[in-house]
Parts: C-alpha cells; structure tokens; sequence
C-alpha cells in the first residue's frame, strides 16, 4: 500500500496497511493510556491520538490522507469543520512539528517532504522470472550525525526576519488599504537562524547535512514488469524541519535474446526445416530459470509457416501469485531447403509420396501465352503501379538468360 505521509499511522503506532478493526484497538488503548482523567500529562499526546484517530476512522478523510498527506485534509477542513471538534488534525501537526513556515509559502500547514527520488533499474528477464535482489546505491543529504542537523554550535536566531524565515513587507495599496507581502529572508535563505562562521559544525560546514551513500536491497519479485514502481519510504534526502521524501525504484526490463514478454506471456521463434515441419520434430527450449524444455510433434502434425502453438503454464508467473503462470507460445518458421538440393530423381520420389499436384484446365498451346517469372527483391526497386507478384521462384525454376548478368536486378518495369 501507497500513501503520502505515514504520521497520522505513525501517532497511533500502525502500519498504513492496518485495518479498521486494527486502527479502532490502536486508538481505544492509547486513548486509556494518555486520557487526561487518569494522566494529566497527557493532554497534549491525547489530543494527537484524537486528531490522528479521527482522520483515520472516516473513509473519505482516511482516503484524502493517504492520497495527499496532511496537504489535501487542510482544504477539505477548512470549510466546514464539522466532523474536526475543536482543534483540526492540521493544528495538532503544527504543533508537533513546530509550525508551517517551511517550503511553500505561509499557508501550508503539515510537515513539508523532500523530493522523491526517481531511478530507473535495468532488470533482466530471468530476474523478473525467477525473482532477484539487486543492490543499489544512492547518494542523498543525510541530517549531519556531528551536530545532529543544527549547523553549528551555537545556532542564533536570524535577527533580519527575527527567526521566522520570512519577511513581511507592508505596502499601502489604496486609502485605509494596507497589502502584506511576504518573502523568503534573504539574510538566512529561510532558515530563520544564523551561524557564527566560528561556530559552524566542522563535520557539514554549518550546512546540517551531508551527502552520503546508501546502499538499498530492491527486492524483485517474481512477475514483476516494466513500469512497476518500488518504493523506498523516507529514504530521498534528509533536511532539518523536514520529512524525507521516497526513494522510487523505476523497474525496465531489457531486451532478451530468446524470450519476449507480453503481459504474463512469452513468445519464442522457432524455425523448423521442411522435413521436422512435415515428419514431426523435437526441439530443447532452455527456459529463465534453467530447466530444459522437450518438446515433441504430436503424430502426423504438420507445422506450416507462420503457425503459432502454446504451452500452458510456462510463461510468466503472475506477480502476486507465482505460482500461477502465463503461456509460452512458440511461433514458427520453416526453412525450406536450399535452391538446388533435389536432383530430379528426388523430386520424383518426393512427388510419389506427397498428395497429387492439381490438374491444369485442358488448354491448346496455340490459345496461351508462355511467360518467365523472375526473382524480385522488393528492398532493391521502387514499387510501380503494376506490380508482378512472383511465388515459389526457386532458383531451379529459373530461365538463366534472363537475369541478364546482374543477379537480383530484374523484374523491373522495362
Ligand atoms: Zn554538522
Ligand atoms: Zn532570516
């Protein structure tokens, strides 16, 4: 499951898989605990568990929470405010994250996200196959462990926006009419605190992060597809005042040499000679996991060009259930064999054994045109309007003199 921001689960300590049942117990148990009858201290956390709780346990909040985080419950709160009671989810999120100035502008509310991470991640068939965990290293701005994200040892408040990141401008826009304008401080680029140089942190220069290299295990399950998106929650850069956004996992499978893929099914060619295409044949698929396939001609099967067969259940498992497989269908060619191979007691005894070639229509030789057909290669001429369609022009068949001494070239409109 998918969500923008985990918090809410987070206040009352599930998974954002829990289920409604799951949510219910979480909050009833930490409500007991926190409730301001038995724990005076527990205003504070018990209003969270509150807000947290009463997202969660609506539909349509619960839906707009996880599609959009904190960001898309503001809006749909601001109106009417019915269902918040007296204090709104988005209020207590201030609270616990120490207000909404960062990012964009004064108005939003929850905690702002770092940018997700996008990397596309090359994968081989066979590891879609079989399954496969590909390591993969990421650089991203870690919070500095040597001062713990603040910058420095002494951090001061910036005294230009008085700690606020901002700064407020008045503009008189009319009679009695005052526009306020607000803008990132330049002083402290919206920071709102300022570092002696003596006081910067000498492990981040008083930048509070720092670029560091992690390695991710990207778990490839079996069935897995180009386009399908893993996702590494929290794991893009780190910032103070900031959740981190998601590093996401791009899945491309590269081209394989044998097998292509089409859904949950794969396709192989397979050429077959004239004999093995009409007297049966046998052939070995070595498959993405290693076995070796047999595969055999029912009797008297006879393959045609072109004719496509399947297998059941030897294509791809289906992501979710791997045992569950697709088709591996085999499409096949037949090579004919080559110009020149039968002498002409061959061809005879060939004929004995094939059905009867049809009869000609009785036709006077005085009453009929004897015409040559020529070998045509249609990459090596431009195509006119009266074509001549040449079929089974093997070399045998062919009239010598009329190649003219360029082999290829003919066929051409005189
Ligand atoms: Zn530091
Ligand atoms: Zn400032």
């Amino acid at each position: 499951m998918s969500v923008a921001d985990t918090a809410l689960y987070d206040v009352l300590g599930v998974s954002p898989s829990a289920s409604d049942k799951e949510i219910k117990k979480a909050y009833r148990k930490l409500a007991l605990k926190h409730h301001p009858d038995k724990n005076p201290d527990g205003a504070e956390k018990f209003k969270e568990i509150s807000a947290a709780f009463d997202v969660l346990s609506d539909p349509q909040k619960k839906e707009i929470y996880d599609r959009y985080g904190m960001e898309g419950l503001e809006g749909g709160m601001g109106g009417g405010g019915g269902g918040m009671g007296g204090f709104g989810a988005a209020d207590i999120f201030e609270q616990m994250f120490g207000g909404g100035f960062f990012g964009r502008g004064g108005r939003r509310r929850g905690p702002p996200k770092t940018e997700d991470m996008k990397h596309r991640m090359g994968v081989k068939l066979e590891e879609l196959y079989n399954g496969k965990v590909k390591k993969i290293a990421v650089k991203k701005n870690e919070l500095c462990e040597t001062c713990d994200g603040k910058g420095g040892s002494e951090v001061r408040r910036c005294t230009a926006c008085n700690g606020q990141g901002i700064q407020i401008q008045l503009r008189q826009v009319g009679p009695g009419m005052v526009q306020q304008l607000q803008s990132k401080c330049r002083d402290c680029r919206g920071t709102g605190e300022f570092i002696r140089p003596g006081d910067r942190c000498t492990g981040c220069s008083g930048d509070k992060v720092v670029v560091k290299k992690k390695v991710l295990r990207v778990e490839i399950d079996p069935g897995m597809a180009t386009g399908e998106n893993i996702v590494f929650r929290g794991e893009a850069d780190q910032a103070p005042n900031h959740l981190p956004g998601d590093v996401v996992i791009v899945l491309q499978q590269e081209d394989h040499p044998i097998f292509t893929r089409d859904g949950d099914d794969l396709y192989v060619d397979k050429e077959l000679t004239l004999v093995e295409a009409l007297c049966g044949y046998q052939f070995l698929v070595t498959h993405l996991d290693g076995r070796v396939l047999l595969v055999t001609s029912e009797p008297g099967e006879i393959i045609k060009p072109g004719d496509v067969k399947c297998i059941r259940n030897e294509g791809m498992p289906r992501h979710g259930s791997p045992f569950t497989r697709g088709r591996l269908f085999v499409k096949f060619t037949v090579a004919f064999p080559p110009a020149g191979t039968f002498t002409p007691e061959n061809a005879r005894v060939l004929e004995s054994v094939l059905p009867p070639r049809p009869k000609l229509p009785a036709f006077s030789p005085d009453d009929v045109e004897e015409v040559h057909l020529h070998n045509y290669d249609p990459s090596s001429h431009a195509h006119t309007g009266r074509s001549s369609h040449a079929h089974g022009n093997n070399a045998y068949d062919e009239d010598d003199e009329a190649y003219g001494g360029a082999p290829g070239v003919s066929c051409a409109q005189q």
